[in-house]
Parts: structure tokens; sequence; C-alpha cells
């Protein structure tokens, strides 16, 4: 039998990590990226660069691959959605339509019954004139937004003056939530109420990134058995194939909300890799690519911390890492401020 080949969309260290997962599956994985320098170069069988509107590459690739899947949801819908007429794309393009927008997806969660944070759409400045309620509050770009870029806090109307926000963009406003925590949820639906599902993730974020997270989740059972049941729920309704994250806040008097739904694997469950019998990036494989389902078996507790920026420098010199602990590289070609460079893990 001929080897599968799994095409990926974006070359990050997510694409990095899915390919390594294939890669010990015996599938070739081939990785579709508009950055010469993206890390996933490292970890590929085959690497494309170009933009994700270009015709005549987008066909090569698609020529290339048996199943096509992605790392990140801000690929254009229209570029996913004319690969899924040659080839299988999985998750579908339009859970990634349905994801890239904020209403939209906040819109989804709400119909159904699952809380979230309190948001309007805000399409002009002037819209946001009435919204005192909702204040303080976070602006958001409707699209395109991650590690909080595009965010602005507002803690009363006159802070707009200062920001000189464009407008031509959509935005939300959303209430702030007095947060007591973070956690997340990793699924991996395989098909119609089959999942393989992690345990909540417990996260600490600096600057709107994440910076730590760990298992156990110091948690209610409430909260365990909500944040579970809400994660499997959205998966079902999406009819989702592969992992997916959500993220919840709990606020000071223990109220679970939806922040928002990753339509991918996620940093958050990095600690997977070492914590559990299968990790999220295998599990993503295993579920896109039709392989055996495995019954997940966490191994040990665990806690990862991000390294941002120069934190990686220490960890690259000869930084005498314990037995229980994992350092990853992410190989970036430049170290940069608030970029993701590498993480640790240490099992607990
Ligand atoms: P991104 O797409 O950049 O991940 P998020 O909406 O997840 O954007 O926001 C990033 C972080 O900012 C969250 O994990 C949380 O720490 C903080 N944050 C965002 N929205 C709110 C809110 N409404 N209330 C409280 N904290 C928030
Ligand atoms: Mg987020």
């Amino acid at each position: 039998m001929s080897e599968k080949k799994l095409g990926i969309i974006g070359g990050g260290q997510l694409g990095s990590m899915l390919s390594q997962a294939a890669k010990k599956l015996n599938i070739k994985t081939i990785v579709y990226t508009d950055d010469k320098d993206a890390p996933a170069q490292n970890f590929c069988d085959e690497f494309i660069v170009a933009d994700y509107k270009e015709k005549n590459k987008i066909l090569e690739f698609v020529s290339k691959v048996d199943i096509i899947t992605f790392e990140f949801e801000n690929i254009p819908f229209e570029t996913l959605n004319e690969m899924s007429k040659l080839k299988k794309v999985l998750p579908k393009p339009s859970v990634n339509r349905l994801i890239q927008h904020r209403l939209a997806e906040k819109d989804f969660i709400n119909k159904l019954n699952i809380r979230t944070t309190r948001y309007v759409s805000i399409e002009k400045k002037s819209d946001l004139n009435t919204l005192e309620d909702l204040l303080p509050g976070i602006l958001k770009t409707t699209t395109m937004g991650y590690d909080g870029k595009g965010q602005y806090p507002i803690k009363k109307i006159e802070d707009l003056e200062l920001l000189n926000i464009d407008f031509s963009k959509g935005y939300i406003l959303e209430k702030l939530v007095k947060l007591k925590k973070e956690i997340s949820v990793i699924v991996t639906r395989f098909g119609i109420n089959n999942f393989e599902i992690y345990e909540p993730i417990e996260n600490t974020h600096q600057e709107q990134i994440l910076k730590h997270s760990k298992i156990p989740a110091e948690i209610s059972q409430k909260i365990l058995h909500q944040s579970k049941d809400w994660a499997m729920l959205i998966a079902e309704e999406l009819k989702y194939i592969g992992t997916l994250c959500v993220e919840f806040f709990i606020d000071r008097n223990d109220n679970l909300y939806v922040n928002e739904i990753a339509p991918r694997v996620h940093n958050s469950g990095h600690l997977t890799i070492n914590a559990y019998n299968v990790s999220q990036f295998e599990n993503h494989i295993r579920a896109v690519c039709s392989l055996d389902q495995i019954s997940l078996k966490k191994i040990s507790n665990a806690e990862m911390i991000n390294l941002i920026g120069n934190q990686i420098l220490p960890y690259r010199q000869d930084f005498k890492l314990k037995t229980n602990q994992f350092f990853f590289d992410y190989k970036k070609k430049e170290i940069k401020n608030k970029r993701k460079m590498g993480h640790v893990t240490t099992l607990i």
C-alpha cells in the first residue's frame, strides 16, 4: 500500500509538531505556507512557499496530497473551499469560515445554550456611545486576531480618543470578565459522538499571550464536567473531524464561559506530547487520516512554560534539563519580542 500524503496549510510550530507526529505514523507531510522562513520546513517532507491565494501553487499542492488539514484558522475561505473540491479538507472549510469571525463564532456558541462573555457588534465609532454597561470591556477585531493582536482594553468611552482605531474593520466589544482562571479543553472528534478528550488544562497568560499551562487544572467538579461537555457539544455540532480546542474563562463566582474556539491543535496542549499516551497532534493526524483510534491514557501530570522572545536563549546554551523535563526549540529563524520561540514541559 502506498504511503498516505497529508497536506498541512501553515508552517509554524503547530505545523512542525503535526509533521513530527505524522512521521511517527508513516505519513508524509507537505507544508504550504506564505512564509519562506517558516519553521515547519525543518520537520516536513516537502515545503511549498506561496501566497495563500496563488492558484497554480494551490493546484500543485493539492495534486501532491491525499488529504488536507491546517494549523491556523486565518486561511482565506475561498482557498480552502477550492481545495475541498479536489481533495478532502478536514476539518471542513465551513468550520473555518465560522470561527474566523468572532461574531459568527459567538452567535453559534450562544445558540447551543453555552455561555459566552456579553458582546456586541461595533461597525462605527458612534456604536460605542450607548454601551456603558459593557464597560470595562475589550474591543476586538472580528477577524485575524491572535495572541492578543487587534485588541484594545476600554475602561471608559473617552479612552477611544487616544487609541486611534481604524473603524473600517469590523469589531466586537466584549464585557471584561473578572477572571478567576482560564482553562482549555482539547478534544479530538473521530466521528458521530466519538471523541478522545483530554482533561481541562489550566492556563496563565502574560500580556494576552499564553505563558503557562498545567494539568490537573485546579477547578471544581462542576466546571470539570461542564467544560468537557461543552467542548464535545461544540465539536459535535460542527461535525468536526480532528483536534479542536475550546478556551474558557471562569469568573469569581465559578461561572464558566467559552472565550473562543480554536479549530486546530493548540498551544495549551503541547504538554499532551509528554503527559499522554497519544498527543493532540497524533490524535489529529489519526482522525483526519482515518487511522486507528487509541483510548487516551494520562501518563503524568505536567506543566508547560512557553519561551517567548529572548527566554529561549539560556535553553539553547547547554541548559541542564532534568530527566522529567522536555525542551522544544521551534527553530524560528529570528528571535522577536512576543514571539513564541519554544517551550519546556515538566512532568510532575
Ligand atoms: P486571541 O485570539 O488573541 O487568543 P482572546 O480573545 O483569546 O484572543 O484573548 C486573549 C486573552 O486576553 C484571553 O486569554 C484573556 O486572558 C484575555 N481576555 C480576552 N477577552 C477577555 C474578556 N472579555 N474578559 C477578560 N479577559 C479577556
Ligand atoms: Mg485566545
